[in-house]
């Protein structure tokens, strides 16, 4: 079977997820959207099998599931962006793995919604959020945009915690142009627990 897939959270092999992992995932509530966006809509609660999934995604180059994903995301999106982008990870981050997790979520959804897919904002120099303490994870990034937006721009990113790092993007989007901003992220940390690092792997 030269092309079988693995569930990403149990390794058990078929669809990723699996029936049984997927049965465990949690659908994220509709919540007010971070400061700066018109609308931010989420797929999953970062907990569990779903943090599971979103982590080895992010951590582990397990690409299986991002088309599952990319299709819930794109179906929870209401207005027709002109343009689809993300939030850019850290230039050390992307060294050390080699792609940006957020990009390749915010180009599988853009082919979803039939939409251009592309680079809009760089992240200016700054600490790297994993492994930092709480009051150090409090300093925002800071973007520019590297190029005038259309009107309508989707910001496509993996995990939402405080939502300071969509509502930054979304600032630097809007000083360059754009009139709407909306987000689609994979999955959102619990209220509840939304002061605990959601970079940090369980496992990796
Ligand atoms: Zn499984």
């Amino acid at each position: 079977m030269l092309f079988a897939t693995r569930c990403p959270v149990c390794d058990a092999r078929g669809p990723a997820p699996c029936p049984a992992c997927a049965a465990e995932l949690r659908p994220a509530p509709a919540l007010p959207p971070p400061p700066g966006l018109d609308r931010c809509a989420a797929v999953l609660i970062y907990a569990g099998t779903g943090r599971e999934l979103v982590a080895r995604l992010k951590y582990r180059n397990r690409r299986a599931p991002l088309d599952r994903l990319a299709a819930a995301m794109a179906e929870r999106v209401l207005a027709e962006p002109d343009v689809v982008t993300w939030a850019p990870t850290t230039r050390s981050r992307w060294r050390r793995r080699g792609y940006d997790q957020a990009e390749l979520l915010a180009r599988a959804v853009a082919r979803r919604l039939g939409r251009p897919c592309r680079r809009l904002l760089a992240r200016l120099p700054g600490p790297a959020q994993t492994g930092l303490s709480l009051t150090q994870r409090r300093v925002a990034p800071v973007f520019r945009a590297t190029t005038a937006p259309p009107p309508r721009v989707l910001v496509v990113d993996d995990v939402v915690t405080s939502g300071a790092t969509l509502s930054a993007a979304a600032r630097a989007l809007r000083a360059a142009g754009a009139a709407e901003v909306d987000a689609v992220v994979a999955a959102r940390t619990p209220l509840k627990r939304a002061l605990v690092p959601a970079d940090t792997p369980r496992s990796a």
